[in-house]
């Protein structure tokens, strides 16, 4: 039995957790919130600091293989634990590129990935790009928080930034890639996101994303080409914008499971969880095809919930045809915050709407996500 180690005990730990139970794997599980969605559920959960060199040092005794669910994490850590003979994936040099937006932009720009006109600025700095324009903290910021559009001068936050020309945005995709140790690549079908209109939140996604087969084919060969340059063993979920234009424009990746990914756990023969596992521990990759259309809704969070909320929304979301509920086992709740979501599967696009209008209407009526 491989002993594992998981850096982050959030939902989506607790997914790769019951993928890994299918391959009997002995999972380890650090994070510094004792009510996390792993704790009770991971073989042994750790409780401490993942931004902290030591405490991943010290989590990783005897394990053979660990992983990451989040990005920020100690990288120290992580090179510590590969300099003790344990295999980490993804590469601790990859988790410190993509830290850091400024260096992923640059980086993905001298590969000649496409991706928006940008600059790495610090307040003094000219500025070289026309306003408006996006501006993006260069590290920590999640879910759109440390995004702003700049609309002139006056609007920057005086701090090290990556700034970006604000591109004419038709659709937001991602696409997950998986890399295997053996250096077999696979993609996913592209999911489409579609944003709350105020808080930079998914509010529901699809999958297949709705884009001309052509469009999917280059995506998704980008996709595989980041992933080969890269070298990454695992999954990379990148993030791309598909311009009004019909361009494609890399935004950022992920070294791990991805929000985006949780509908190839029913829409697709192999989940993301599963091709993760499969790819660190060096099997063969999944097939990723779909064999439904799928869709998403997040279930956000209303202010003021404490305890394990009950959710009396369930029994009319659960009677629709294709439709399963997912938990994460938060405690609490504040406004916007993803305590589950739900998943939905139709024969056709316009079957999978219909249903996904009619879920996001059960959910605004109980718990008031607008
Ligand atoms: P986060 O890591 O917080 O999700 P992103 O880099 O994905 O941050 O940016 C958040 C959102 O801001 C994107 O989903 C997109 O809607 C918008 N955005 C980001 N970069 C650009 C850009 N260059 N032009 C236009 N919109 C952008």
């Amino acid at each position: 039995m491989q002993k594992v180690g998981i850096v982050g005990g959030g939902q989506l730990g607790r997914m790769l957790i019951q993928a890994g139970l299918d391959l009997d794997l002995r999972l380890r599980v650090l994070d510094s919130a004792p009510d996390s969605p792993c704790s009770g559920i991971a073989h042994e959960f750790v409780l401490g600091s993942v931004r902290e060199a030591d405490t991943i040092e010290r989590f990783t005794e005897g394990l053979d293989l660990l992983t990451i669910e989040l990005e920020a994490v100690s990288v120290e850590g992580l090179r510590r634990a590969q300099a003790k003979g344990i295999t980490v994936h993804p590469e601790p040099a990859i988790v410190e590129l993509i830290q850091d937006k400024g260096k992923q932009r640059a980086w993905y720009a001298a590969k000649g990935f496409p991706g928006p006109k940008f600059q790495i600025w610090s307040p003094g700095d000219p500025i070289t790009l026309s306003f408006p324009l996006i501006q993006k903290s260069l590290k920590g910021g999640y879910d759109g928080k440390g995004v702003q559009v700049a609309s002139s001068f006056g609007d920057l936050w005086q701090i090290p930034s990556l700034l970006e020309e604000k591109v004419s945005i038709q659709k937001e995709i991602s696409i997950i890639a998986a890399r295997s140790r053996s250096g077999a690549i696979c993609t996913f079908p592209p999911v489409e996101s579609v944003f709350h209109p105020h808080a930079h939140i998914v509010e529901y996604l699809r999958i297949p994303a709705d884009l001309p087969p052509e469009a999917a084919i280059e995506g998704r060969q980008i996709v595989t080409e980041l992933a080969e340059s890269l070298g990454i063993v695992g999954l990379l979920a990148v993030e791309l914008f598909y311009t009004v234009e019909g361009h494609w424009l890399v935004n950022e990746a992920a070294p791990r499971p991805h929000n985006t990914g949780h509908v190839t756990v029913k829409a697709c023969w192999t989940s993301q969880f599963e091709q993760h596992w499969r790819a660190i521990l060096g099997l063969p990759l999944g097939d990723t095809r779909l064999h439904t259309y799928g869709g998403l809704v997040n279930i956000l969070g209303p202010a003021g919930l404490h305890g394990t909320p009950l959710f009396p929304f369930l029994p009319t979301i659960l009677s629709i045809p294709g439709v399963s509920v997912h938990l994460y086992g938060k405690k609490r709740s504040s406004p916007f915050r993803k305590l589950g979501h739900i998943l939905v599967l139709a024969e056709t696009p316009e079957l999978l709407s219909e249903k996904i209008h009619r879920i996001q209407s059960c959910l605004r009526v109980e718990i008031g996500t607008e």
